[in-house]
């Protein structure tokens, strides 16, 4: 928690406990938690905490680069304490997120500037299909 502290207020962001818990979560998890699931995870150990505490610490992080926000397109935003730029796998299923940890996709942002002429601020490479557990249950 001294580390997240430092982390927050190196950012401009004042440490509340509230911050400190949904950081550190976020930070031990590769899950990309919605703000829903973090709430329902936090509240049972921090009944103090609410839903809109929950968005609008989510918000200051984004403003402050702390988190990524990723839209997987179910009309809910997922959240990722990892924000170099990486490459997702989403299961249309069961809505899990994962990270694609292969490097196939290294230096796409520069080869797509060579390209484009673009200066590339960001990119966000998303797959969809179905994961394994899911497959497995489908032919069940
Ligand atoms: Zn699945
Ligand atoms: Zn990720």
């Amino acid at each position: 928690m001294q580390e997240i502290s430092k982390l927050l207020r190196e950012n401009g962001l004042k440490v509340t406990p509230q911050r400190l818990a949904i950081y550190n979560m976020l930070m031990n998890t590769d899950k990309h938690p919605s703000a829903e699931t973090i709430y329902k995870e936090l509240v049972v150990d921090n009944p103090s905490i609410s839903l809109a505490t929950v968005y609008k610490t989510l918000d200051s992080f984004k403003s402050s680069g702390l988190v990524s926000e990723l839209n997987v397109g179910d009309n809910c935003a997922r959240y990722d304490a990892v924000t170099k730029s990486h490459s997702h796998i989403v299961c249309t299923c069961c809505g899990r997120v994962e990270d694609i940890k292969f490097d196939i996709f290294n230096n796409i942002s520069e080869k797509a500037a060579e390209k484009t002429d673009y200066k590339i601020l960001y990119e966000q490479l998303i797959f969809y299909g179905l994961c394994p557990e899911c497959i497995k249950k489908q032919n069940d």
